[in-house]
């Protein structure tokens, strides 16, 4: 990927919306092409190379689906510029300086800036997590002779063991992470950075590191230690079953696991997960080595 310097070199290298949707296309489908709606993997591309079809599912789908571009009639040339500008420029950008030089409007422009600061929150152009959202954090590791040892230990002490935190929406993807602790500031900015604040439900357990999230979102919560797991709605079971076979997966294979090759195991078992309606046969495994298929701010403009 070619690596721009000044907004000429960008808007020479992509002279137009073709180009600017290819050069897209190539970043978001680095580990192979992936439907939106049911992860399949053999996608049709009709001939005016913007519009893809599932042959799963059948949908019809444009690259900007699933990502902070979709739902927005502005081009992917205007959004790479305004990108471009807006990490350019260290003290920030007005909104009326990009309405000016990009030859947009004025509300188009607030509308970009807006996107675009989430998106740096976020720190991915994915779209956060929506609908019914579970978040727990488990502890994976050291050596194989704790492998039973998954259980909690009083007072979340993680003593020769990796923190992992997951975010999953019921019924769609999971977004897992190896951190170095359990407290609020870790847990709380986990969330912020993968959860919408659209969601319906966001489900914990009582774990205190997440008190103070009920201002920003729908929160609740069992309280595992009196022995309460699901009430009504509810439950973190799914991310439950998630740690499990993430476990499952990783002390079946291997005997010891360090940090680094956590992350890439963590990574490459979410975009698994992400993918899991898709054919066995077709799943290209080769392809997803070291990639967990979120598209990053830093690989758009890199
Ligand atoms: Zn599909």
């Amino acid at each position: 990927m070619p690596v721009f310097n000044t907004l000429l070199e960008l808007t020479t290298a992509i002279p137009d919306e073709d180009a600017a949707v290819a050069h897209f296309t190539a970043i978001r489908w680095k580990s192979g092409a992936f439907c939106p709606y049911c992860q399949g993997s053999k996608i049709y591309t009709f001939k005016d190379r913007r519009t893809h079809k599932c042959a799963s599912c059948g949908k019809r789908f444009s690259i900007k689906v699933g990502t902070i571009f979709e739902g927005t009639k502005l081009p992917i040339r205007t959004w790479l510029m305004a990108i471009w500008m807006i990490t350019s420029h260290k003290k920030g950008i007005a909104s009326t300086t990009l309405s000016r030089d990009l030859g947009i409007t004025q509300k188009s422009a607030w509308f970009v800036l807006h996107r675009l600061r989430e998106a740096a929150e976020t720190g991915s152009f994915n779209a956060p997590l929506v609908g019914t959202v579970e978040v727990d954090e488990t502890f994976i590791g050291g050596k194989s002779k704790n492998k039973h040892a998954n259980k909690r230990i009083p007072g979340r002490g993680t003593v020769g063991k990796e923190v992992v935190v997951g975010a999953v929406s019921r019924g769609g993807d999971v977004v897992a992470r190896v951190t170095r602790n359990t407290d609020a500031k870790t847990l709380q900015g986990f969330v912020r950075e993968n959860v919408s604040k659209k969601v319906n439900l966001l489900a914990t357990d009582e774990f205190r590191a997440y008190t103070g999230l009920a201002g920003e979102y729908p929160h609740a919560f069992v309280r595992h230690s009196a022995g309460e797991y699901v009430a009504g709605n509810v439950h973190t079971q799914t991310i439950e079953g998630y740690w499990s076979q993430l476990k499952r997966q990783i002390y079946g294979v291997h005997h010891f696991v360090s940090r680094k090759h956590l992350s890439r195991y963590v990574a490459e078992n979410s975009w698994r997960y992400n993918r899991r309606s898709m054919a066995e046969g077709s799943r290209a495994d080769d392809l997803i080595a070291n990639s967990d298929g979120r598209l990053t701010y830093k690989a758009l403009i890199a």
